[in-house]
């Protein structure tokens, strides 16, 4: 889409679903994720926090005599959007915010800001010098409102999206949302991860030892 060879592109790709992170890539290759040691780290997600202080954590662990196990299940399966608004389902907590429920703005302002953190973040990271923010999965490939307001009044990084093109890239297609003259490209791009990881087990795999009959 950028006519150029992956070894010399740098992006920014913003998985947006029911998990989320958000990568930097330097010629072509992940050189920072947004998850950590887990998937819990980062961006705000659909039943997870995502970044939080570890000092919260030992406060609610004291507070609520919580063992390893329920901190746990609380930050991973009850948290993110779960938790600020009863939902997991971002449709549901646009429409609730469309509807005036105070929760609901607070999970999609959240949600957004979070998003918006991460892209200045891996600006610096990449020394300014990024050819395109790539968005993707469930909320990235269809959310003309989430991509709006993710990359609004960020021309002063070099990005500017297109509204047409923006409202035009749902279910799944493949579109450049650019603005004309947008020094950074945005792209719609279909995620496919279980090709991913089914090439990269081959990867793994076919450098193992053969095992012994
Ligand atoms: P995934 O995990 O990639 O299947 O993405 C699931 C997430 O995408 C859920 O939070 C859905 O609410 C969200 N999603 C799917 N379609 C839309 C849409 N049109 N607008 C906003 N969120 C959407």
């Amino acid at each position: 889409m950028l006519g150029k060879p992956v070894d010399q592109t740098n992006v920014i790709t913003c998985h947006l679903g029911n998990g989320s992170s958000v990568a930097a890539v330097r010629n072509g290759k992940c050189v920072d994720t947004s998850m950590g040691m887990t998937p819990l780290e980062g961006l705000l997600m659909g039943t997870r926090c995502g970044d939080i202080d570890p000092a919260a954590v030992l406060y609610l662990q004291t507070a609520l005599g919580l063992s390893a196990k329920e901190t746990d299940t609380l930050l991973n399966k009850k948290s993110g959007l779960l938790g600020l608004t009863g939902s997991n389902d971002l449709r549901a907590v646009i429409e609730g915010a469309g509807e005036g429920d105070a929760r609901c703005q607070l999970g999609l302002d959240m949600f957004v800001r979070r998003v918006r953190k991460y892209i200045g973040s891996y600006m610096a990271v990449l020394d300014g010098e990024v050819d395109a923010v790539v968005f993707s999965a469930g909320i990235g490939e269809n959310s003309a409102l989430i991509r709006g307001l993710i990359v609004e009044r960020l021309q002063g990084l070099g990005l500017s999206a297109d509204a047409a093109r923006n409202a035009a890239a749902v279910g799944g297609k493949q579109l450049d949302i650019s603005a004309p003259g947008s020094r950074v490209r945005l792209l719609v791009i279909p995620t496919d991860e279980e090709l991913s990881i089914a090439q990269q087990t081959l990867q793994v795999v076919s450098k193992a030892a053969p095992v012994a009959a």
